[in-house]
This record gives C-alpha cells, structure tokens and sequence, in this order.
C-alpha cells in the first residue's frame, strides 16, 4: 500500500511529465524547423547575390575574354569573402571552377538540376551540409551556368543544440516545481490524516484527554478533525458518566448493605434479644427493601440503555392504570394525612404502552410527592389527552426543588442536599428511570418548582404513545 504523498507526487509527475514532454517535443521540432529554415534563406540570398555578381566574368569567360585561372581567382576571391565554398556549373553539369575538394561531384545534387531547370534558387541538406544553387542568368534570358555555395551546418546544429539544453532545462524545473508542490500539498493533507491517526492510536491506548490539533489544514480536513475531535469528547464524557454511575451505585448499595451486616450479625452472635431484636429484623427488611428497589430500578434502566425496549403489543386503559397507582400509595399517604386528588380526562384512548413503563413512571413521580411533601400536604393527579400525546401531571405543595437543581433531578443518582436527605428512603434513580421510560414513547419529563416550600414542584409527563384506533386505521 503507497502513501498518499507518494501517489499524489507520482500522479503529478505523470500527468505534467506527459504534457511537459508533448510540449517539449512539439517546441524542439518547431525552433529546429525554424532555424534550419532561416539560416538557409540567409544562405540562398547570399548564393543569389554571388550568381548576380557573377553573370559578367562568365559571359566574358564565354567569350573568351577571361581565362579559366582568372575565373578561378575570382571564385577563390568570392569563396574567402563569404566564408562559404563556391563552384560554378555549366549548363551541362561540369565544374568550370570550383574551391571545392575535387571530388566533389555535380552529378546528383538535385538542387543543381532545379536550378537549371526552373531558373531559379534551390537547397537541399546532406551530409551535415547546407548546398545551395542559384542560376547565373545574362539579360534575364541566358544561363550561362549554376553558383553552387555549400556551408556546414554544425553553426545551426550549435545553436539548436543551446535552445534545446534551454527546453530541457525549463522542462526539468517545471517538474521539479510541481514536485514541491505536490509534497507542500500531500502534506497538508497528510499532516492532519496523522494527527488524527496517532490521537486514534493514544485513545484505543487509552488516553481520552487527548486531541487531534487540525486548526492549520483545509476545510474539509479541518472539519474531519473537528468531527473526531467531538467524537473523542463523547466518548470521555460518557465514560466518565460510566464511571461515576458505578462509582454511584457501588456506595449506594454499599450502605444498606453495611447496615443489613451489623444488625445481622447482633442478631446471629445474641447480642440483642426481645423488642430490639425484633426492631432489628423490622430494620433488616426494609434495607433489603431499599436494596431490592436499588437493584430492579438499576436493572430497568440497563435494560433501556441496551435498547432492549419493543413496541408493546397490547394496549392499556389509562384510567385503570392510574387508579391502580394511586391505591398503591394510598396507605402512604394515609399515614402521612395528605390529601391525594385524582383528575383523568375520560376520553383518553386506549394505548400502546407497557402497563410496568405506566405503573414505573407514575409510582415514581407520586413517591416522589408524598416523599418530599409534609405531613397533611396536597398532592394533585391529573391526566389528559392533548394533540396526540398522554399529559400526566403531578403536583404537591412541598418543600420544591431551588431552581438551580432542576436542570440534574433527572440525572442518575441527583439528589437536592444530599447530606440532609439521609434519612428519607431514595436512591436519585426515581426521576432519571422515569426520564428514560419516557423517552421510549417519545416522551418528555418537564419539572417546574420556585423552590419555596410550600409551593411546591410540578412535574409533568407528556408521552406520545401510538393510539388503538390509528393502528387499526392503518391496518385497514
Ligand atoms: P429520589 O430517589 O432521591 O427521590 P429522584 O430521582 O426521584 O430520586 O429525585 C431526585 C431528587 O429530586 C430527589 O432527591 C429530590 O431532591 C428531588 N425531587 C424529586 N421530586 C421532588 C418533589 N416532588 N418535591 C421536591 N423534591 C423533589
């Protein structure tokens, strides 16, 4: 598997290499074509010029009025002027005078053909050589004959040679710029990707407190970092949450249990006897009691957390349900001289809620209520049926909660003072189980209280429960 750097940086290469290379190829031929061109017009102009100024010595050698040596001198002269070897051709194709190695032949040398033939200036390249023809024409009629001029062509090659290195180079730094570039971009990218995988690696390590720092790299990776980032806070807080749940739980169930151990064992060595002990074994039940509650209301909401939770398949009648939890409390109220007032709507459908979740959520808030109410208190039930959802309402004209705790009552394990709450029975689990039930009708928990006591706290259940008649509806 190749990084990412070196896949970007290879893709960069490949793709500009194969443009820079096309470009370079194309550019190359161009200036080679150019200056090969240029350098031959240069070359015809000049052999023209010579032709020209040659037409008079040939047509006095014609006559016989300049010898061949004094032809030869003259060519020799022009061929030292213009750097260039020069013969001239007869019309027929024989060397009349030549500065040329002797070898030289002027039998096939197309361009002395056309030169002969169209009366006009002709070059052709062999050899590393430039050969050029112009014909020597007297009153614009005669030819009288050919200028051959021939010239290396290494000055061309020279120069050609320089442009390309010029090319090549420009080329190689292209390509060495876009190299830079890829790796300043493939590290910007990486960078945060290794952030983000080395604080992944510390976390499965065990260290939640650390962070992937991302602040200096693009939108997108930064938004990436911020979503792990926000990711990694959830999940230390809800450890943290974890924790201090079993850290809660364990002291919780840590005392009833230290005071079942000491009375039980008064009671096994015969420390105690007669109406002690029997208060001892009164004490023993009701921590196991406590205890008993402590462990199904922890069980409950374990079961929510693990979504055990399915739609219940049978509906209940609301006002049964509700009369039930109201004679349950009933002694408790009774024995604290309250005043207990039930109100239910009586067109509230039948619903789809589980009978327990029901008796679980309103046992509690009534618990609630007696519990932090005092004696000859008021407490008010009321239930309706209002745009679809079940409104259970449950009010008492207690000690309320002060208006900064109401955010926690739902928390796990919340209790308002607990230092003063020693002696009522309560865990902080009532509120936050009912919370969770509620939220599996999407459901709602809505505490309202000034905290002057004596006004009291309100708590009010909205659940929204599927009703029996829209299921039906739907079946059909
Ligand atoms: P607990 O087992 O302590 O009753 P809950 O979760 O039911 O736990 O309630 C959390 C805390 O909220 C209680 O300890 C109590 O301080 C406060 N609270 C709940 N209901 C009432 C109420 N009706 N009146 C006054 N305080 C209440």
């Amino acid at each position: 598997m190749k990084s990412l750097r070196v896949q970007l940086i290879f893709a960069i290469l490949a793709v500009l290499g194969l443009g820079l290379g096309v470009l370079l190829l194309m550019a190359g031929s161009q200036i080679s074509s150019v200056t090969t061109e240029s350098y031959t017009r240069r070359q015809e102009v000049v052999t023209l010029a010579v032709a020209n100024g040659l037409s008079e010595a040939l047509m006095q050698w014609n006559q016989g009025r300049l010898d061949p040596q004094g032809l030869q001198q003259y060519v020799t002269g022009l061929s030292g002027q213009l750097g260039t070897d020069v013969s001239i051709v007869s019309p027929s194709g024989s060397l009349i005078a030549t500065t040329h190695n002797p070898s030289l032949s002027a039998s096939n040398a197309p361009e002395l053909t056309f030169a002969l033939s169209h009366q006009a200036v002709a070059s052709a390249i062999r050899d590393d050589r430039l050969y050029v023809a112009s014909p020597i024409v007297h009153d614009s009629k005669y030819i009288l004959g050919v200028v051959w001029t021939d010239i290396s062509l290494s000055p061309v090659q020279g120069e050609l040679l320089g442009r390309w290195i010029v090319l090549i180079a420009a080329t190689a730094g292209a390509l060495l710029l876009a190299c830079a570039a890829g790796w300043w971009l493939s590290s910007r990218i990486v960078r945060p990707l290794a952030s983000i995988q080395v604080v992944a690696e510390q976390m499965a390590g065990g260290r939640l407190d650390v962070r992937a720092d991302v602040s200096h790299s693009s939108q997108e990776l930064a938004s990436l970092g911020e979503a792990f980032n926000h990711m990694a806070q959830q999940i230390e807080a809800m450890l943290a949450e974890q924790r201090e749940f079993v850290a809660n739980a364990s002291h919780e169930l840590r005392s009833p249990l230290a005071a079942v151990k000491l009375r039980a064992e008064a009671l096994a060595y015969g420390a105690v006897d007669g109406e002690r002990a029997h208060q001892y074994a009164v004490e023993i039940d009701e921590e196991m009691t406590r205890l008993g509650r402590l462990v199904s209301d922890l069980l409950q909401l374990s079961r929510i957390d693990n979504n055990a939770f399915t739609r219940p398949v049978e509906t209940v009648n609301v006002n049964e349900e509700l009369s039930a939890s109201v004679r349950a409390i009933r002694p408790r109220v009774a024995d604290k001289h309250q005043d207990l007032d039930m109100t239910i709507q009586d067109d509230i459908p039948p619903l789809y809620i589980e009978s327990q979740d029901l008796q679980v959520m309103v046992g509690n808030l009534l618990d609630n209520a007696v519990k932090y109410t005092p004696n000859g208190g008021k407490i008010g039930l009321v239930a309706s049926w209002e745009r679809n959802s079940l409104k259970i309402e449950v009010t008492d004209n207690g000690e309320g909660i002060p208006p900064r705790d109401l955010p926690r009552v739902t928390e796990r394990f919340f209790r308002v003072d607990r230092a003063h709450k020693r002696g009522t029975s309560g865990t902080g689990l009532g509120l936050a189980l009912v919370q969770a039930t509620a939220q599996q009708y999407d459901g709602k928990v809505i505490v309202t209280s000034n905290g002057i006591p004596g006004n009291g706290t309100r708590v009010q259940l909205v659940l929204k429960p599927v009703q029996a008649t829209l299921l039906s509806a739907s079946a059909v």
